[in-house]
């Protein structure tokens, strides 16, 4: 199942793809962070047979779900860690690099991504396989943490990387603008994806391809991810994990390069989907 959010005069509805349609929800359920909470996923099956019909390509796409919070997870691709911290003498990390986003970076799958001209001169890409948390897991085990997966969809880690390296050596910052994490299209639900560790993962700029991976290549797999980041620490519904991005950054790339006004960021990755989003000063 492909659940999306889309924009109405009414605000925000939940809906289930359908074909080319969607399937609008919003009589039954208020929103699709409801429909995972609440573990209603075969009663929005049910209801979607009978609710009204909207062609998807006239919708206007939310993100997927507002996560109650945004977690992510750096260097989880080697070649990704050698063209970025593996220069700064850093060490291959023994424990995975947590680290969050602010709820304000979220937008849609094809929102604008704003420049942030007077904040940074360096806003990169960042293709990953994001992680949808479907019941609450905390000291999951990576033998059975997948099961509190509700779903996967694409999602773009844009950084500002100067801001990324200047505030003490967290990531907070810089990895915290505004609309700095276009999610979606779709949460495509965890039965459809059986091995989260065999996806495509790419990127394009202006249509050339940036990013070109696989998530076999993780270093930590989801699975891994999910048990060590709900170590004493409760993962909620709706919460959302990026799992890393892999080589081909603008920051990696030599000469660097970075986005400007009127680039446009496409995120893919196999099996689910793809994210495009334009800069915008
Ligand atoms: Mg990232």
């Amino acid at each position: 199942m492909r659940f999306v959010t889309f924009r109405s005069d009414d605000g925000p509805k939940p809906g289930l793809v359908v074909g080319e349609e969607v399937a609008d929800l919003s009589g039954d359920f208020g929103s699709v962070l409801d429909i995972i909470s609440t573990g209603a996923t075969a009663d929005a099956e049910k209801v979607a047979s009978s609710a009204p019909l909207k062609r998807l390509d006239e919708l206007t796409l939310d993100a997927p779900v507002r996560p109650p919070s945004v977690y992510c997870v750096g260097w989880n691709y080697l070649r990704h860690f050698e063209e970025g911290a593996g220069k700064m003498d850093v060490e291959l990390p023994e424990h995975p690099a947590f680290f969050s986003k602010s709820r304000g970076s979220v937008i849609g799958p094809f929102d604008d991504i704003p420049l942030h001209a007077s904040v940074t001169k360096q806003l990169d890409w960042e293709a990953e396989l994001t992680v949808v948390i479907g019941r609450p897991l905390r000291d999951g085990s990576p033998d059975d943490s997948l099961e509190y997966v509700f779903g996967y969809m694409v999602g773009n880690d844009v950084s500002a990387r100067e801001l990324q390296k200047r505030h003490g050596g967290q990531w907070l910052k810089g990895k915290g603008l505004d609309g700095t994490c276009p999610l979606g299209p779709w949460i495509v639900t965890a039965d459809e994806i059986p091995d989260p560790q065999s996806l495509g993962v790419t990127s394009r700029v202006n249509g050339e391809t940036k990013q070109d991976s696989s998530t076999d290549r993780m270093i930590f797999p989801v699975a891994e991810l999910l048990a060590r980041l709900s170590e004493g620490m409760t993962l909620h519904p709706g919460d959302v994990l990026l799992t890393g991005t892999p080589e081909g950054v603008g920051m990696g790339r030599s000469p660097q390069e970075f986005l400007g006004g009127g680039d446009v960021v496409e995120c893919e990755v196999s099996g689910i989907g793809a994210i495009r989003n334009a800069v915008r000063g």
